[in-house]
C-alpha cells in the first residue's frame, strides 16, 4: 500500500465520486477510494477537481474521505494463463476472487491478475546478441494444449539481447535481458502491462481478404465476415442468440475466443460460466476453455465494470493477435455496455443526447469496433494477426432504431439480423435472409472462387435473387392465391422452400448437421439449383409441375446435409446424375 493520498473525497453518485484537490493526477489514472480503498478510474478533471468511476459498491462511502493516488492508468495484464480464465470488467479472476472470499467480492480486494505462483517451460527464440525490436519473438511457452504463448519484446524497446533464459520460470522471473540504444539494460519477464483505453501497436491494418469461415451455412453462403471483421449480431430473447455464439465459438476458424458477457442478468452469466467450458473444441477435442478467455460481468456487478470489461477484452485480443493468432472477440451484450455509458453520463451530469445516450455514445461504439482489424504484428518475422469483433445488441423490444442499435450499424460491415418469428417457427440459425447483410461480400468473392470453386459467386447471388424474388411472390400468394401464379414462380417458391429448409435451415444439435465445410456448402447448393434450372428447363418443354413438384430426388437433396463430409463428394456427383436422368425421363413419359 505504497499509493499517496492525494484528494478528498466531495460528493458521492452511485458509482461516481467527486474528489477535490487531486493535483498530479491524470484522466484514466486509477486511484482508490476511501480508506476502503475500492477501485476507481478518473474520467474527468476538472482544475484539481476530478470525477473518478468507482468499479466497486460505494455505499457508506461519504464526503471527507481520502483518495489514494496509484500513478496508473486502467490496465490490464497480459501473460501466460490468461487462457482458460474467467475475469470481472477489470481483470480480477473470478475464482481466486470466490477462493479468497466467497461469492460475495469484498471491497478494494487484491488479487493478482496472473498467477504469479505456475511454473511455465520457457523455451527460448532469440540468441545472445540478437538485434530485437518491439514484438520480436524472446520465447515461447506451452499456455495449454492449444496455445502456444509467445513472449513478445513489449512494443516501443528496441536492443541488443545480453541474455536470455531456457527452462522453468515463473512470470514474474527474468526471461530475457535487453540493452537499449542508450545502453541501458532491461530485465524482461514474462508479463506485460498494457492501459486498456489504449489500441496495442501494429505495423500496418491490411485490408481483410480471407473469411472467417464458421461452418454455418446461412452466414459463410449468404453474409460472411472476414477475418478481422466485424459484425453484429441482434438478440431477441429466445432467438437463438446464445447457440449462434456458441456455435462461433465452437467452430469459427480462429485460434483464440474472448468472450466478454457484459452486463446481461445474473443467471444469464451463469449459464455461461457454466456452458462455455462444456463446449467442446472441434479441432482438438478438448474444453473450448484451452483457447478462451471469459469476462464476465453481470448486471449485479457495478454498473462502471461492464464500461470497462469491453476494453479488458479487446485488449487481451490484441494481445494474441501480436502473437500472430486470429481472434474472435463477441461481446454479449454491447447494449448493456452502452446503458452503462448512458449511467455514468447522467451521473457527470453530461448534456444528454438521444434517449439520455451521451452524444459520443457513437465515437466509444466506433472507438471498439475499430480496434479489430487484419493487421501486419510487430516484430520482424512481418506476422499477421486479426482481431474479430462480433457484438451482440439487445434492444429493448427488439427495435433497432434506437441509438445504439443505430451506432453500431453504421460501424460493422456484417449483419445478421435474428428473427423472433424465424424462431417460432423453428427455423435455425433464424438469420433473417431479407434483413441481414454482409459488405464483405465483393471482398471475399475472389477468395471463394479461387479457394473454394470457381462459380461460388454466381451461385450465391443467384440463391440470394431467388430469396428476394420468393418475399415478392409470398406477398401475391397472399392477396390472390398460389394458384394464380405461373408455373415458373411456382418453380421459383418450390426452389426457395428447398434453400431455406434443406439448406439454411442448420441444426446446432446435429453431429453432422452442426458443421458444413465450404466445399460441401457449395455441392449442396449447386445441387439445390440444379434441380431448380433443370426444372425451368422442363416446363419450357411442357413437363408438367405437379411432376417436378413431386420428384422423389428432392427428398434426397434434403438429407444430403446429414451426408459426413467424407461421403459427400460421391454424393453430389450421385445427386447431380440422379437429378439428370430423372428429368431426363420426366421428358420422355411426362408430358402434358
Ligand atoms: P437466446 O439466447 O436468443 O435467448 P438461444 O440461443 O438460447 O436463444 O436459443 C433458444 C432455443 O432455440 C435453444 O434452446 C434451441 O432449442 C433453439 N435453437 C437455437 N438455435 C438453434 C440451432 N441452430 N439449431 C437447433 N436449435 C436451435
Amino acid at each position: 500500500m505504497n499509493d499517496k493520498k492525494v484528494g478528498v473525497i466531495s460528493k458521492v453518485a452511485g458509482p461516481l465520486v467527486v474528489a477535490k484537490g487531486m493535483t498530479g493526477v491524470k484522466l484514466y489514472d486509477v486511484v482508490r477510494v476511501s480508506e476502503k480503498r475500492l477501485i476507481g478510474e478518473v474520467i474527468e478533471l476538472r482544475g484539481d477537481q476530478a470525477s473518478v468511476q468507482v468499479y466497486e459498491e460505494t455505499a457508506g462511502i461519504g464526503p471527507g474521505e481520502p483518495v489514494y493516488q496509484t500513478g496508473e492508468a486502467l490496465s490490464v495484464e497480459l501473460g501466460p494463463g490468461l487462457i482458460e480464465s474467467i475475469y470481472d470488467g477489470i481483470q480480477r479472476p473470478l475464482a481466486v476472487v470466490y477462493e479468497k472470499a466467497g461469492d460475495q467480492i469484498p471491497l478494494g480486494i487484491e488479487v493478482p491478475k496472473l498467477n504469479r505462483e505456475k511454473v511455465w517451460k520457457f523455451k527460448k527464440v532469440a540468441k545472445v546478441g540478437d538485434k530485437v525490436t518491439g514484438g520480436d519473438v524472446l520465447g515461447t511457452v506451452v499456455e495449454t494444449k492449444a496455445v502456444l504463448h509467445k513472449i513478445m519484446v513489449p512494443p516501443y524497446l528496441t536492443g541488443t539481447v545480453t541474455w536470455v533464459y531456457e527452462g522453468d520460470a515463473k512470470i514474474e522471473d527474468t526471461i530475457a535481458k535487453i540493452k537499449d540504444e542508450k545502453g541501458v539494460e532491461h530485465e524482461i519477464n514474462m508479463i506485460q502491462h498494457w492501459p486498456v483505453r489504449v489500441g496495442r501497436p501494429y505495423v500496418e491494418k491490411l485490408s481483410p481478404t480471407q473469411p472467417m469461415t464458421t461452418g454455418q451455412r446461412v452466414i459463410d453462403t449468404l453474409f460472411p465476415i472476414a477475418i478481422g471483421g466485424v459484425a453484429c449480431i441482434p438478440g431477441p430473447f429466445g432467438s437463438g442468440k446464445t447457440v449462434v455464439q456458441h456455435q462461433l465459438a465452437k467452430w469459427a476458424d480462429v485460434d483464440i475466443v474472448i468472450f466478454i458477457g457484459c452486463g446481461e442478468r445474473g443467471n444469464e452469466m451463469t449459464d455461461v460460466l457454466m456452458e462455455f467450458p462444456e463446449l467442446q473444441d472441434a479441432k482438438t477435442g478438448e474444453s473450448i476453455m484451452k483457447r478462451t478467455v471469459l469476462i464476465a460481468n453481470t448486471s449485479n456487478m457495478p454498473v462502471a465494470a461492464r464500461e470497462a470489461s469491453v476494453y479488458t477484452g479487446i485488449t487481451i485480443a490484441e494481445y494474441y493477435r501480436d502473437m500472430g493468432y486470429k481472434v474472435a472477440v463477441m461481446a454479449d451484450s454491447t447494449s448493456r455496455w452502452a446503458e452503462a455509458l448512458r449511467e455514468m453520463s447522467s451521473r457527470l451530469e453530461e448534456m444528454p443526447g438521444e434517449e439520455g445516450y451521451p452524444a459520443y455514445l457513437a465515437t466509444r461504439i466506433a472507438g471498439f469496433y475499430e480496434r479489430a482489424g487484419y493487421v501486419t504484428c510487430l516484430g520482424k518475422d512481418g506476422r499477421k494477426g486479426a482481431v474479430s469483433a462480433i457484438g451482440a445488441v439487445s434492444p429493448a423490444g427488439g427495435d433497432t432504431s434506437e441509438p445504439v442499435s443505430q451506432a453500431t450499424l453504421r460501424i460493422v460491415k456484417v449483419y445478421w439480423g435474428l428473427s423472433a418469428q424465424l424462431a417460432r417457427s423453428r427455423h435455425f440459425p433464424a438469420i433473417d435472409w431479407l434483413k441481414s447483410y454482409s459488405l464483405y461480400d465483393d471482398v471475399l468473392e475472389e477468395y471463394y472462387d479461387k479457394n473454394v470453386q470457381k462459380g461460388w459467386t454466381k451461385q450465391v447471388q443467384k440463391a440470394r435473387a431467388l430469396l428476394q424474388e420468393e418475399a415478392k411472390l409470398n406477398e401475391i400468394v397472399r392477396l390472390v392465391g398460389v394458384d394464380s401464379l405461373e408455373f415458373q414462380d411456382r418453380l421459383t417458391l418450390e426452389v426457395t422452400k428447398s434453400i431455406r429448409e434443406d439448406y439454411l435451415h442448420q441444426i446446432a444439435f446435429h453431429e453432422v448437421d452442426t458443421y458444413t465445410s465450404l466445399q460441401k456448402q457449395y455441392g449442396m447448393l449447386n445441387t439445390i439449383l440444379h434441380w431448380y434450372e433443370k426444372g425451368q428447363e422442363a416446363l419450357k418443354n411442357d413437363v408438367s409441375f405437379k411432376l417436378i413438384e413431386a420428384m422423389p430426388i428432392r427428398e434426397r437433396i434434403g438429407r444430403m446435409k446429414y451426408v459426413k463430409e467424407a461421403d459427400f463428394p460421391k454424393e453430389f456427383k450421385d445427386c447431380i446424375a440422379a437429378i439428370d436422368s430423372d428429368y431426363d425421363k420426366l421428358a420422355k413419359g411426362g408430358q402434358q
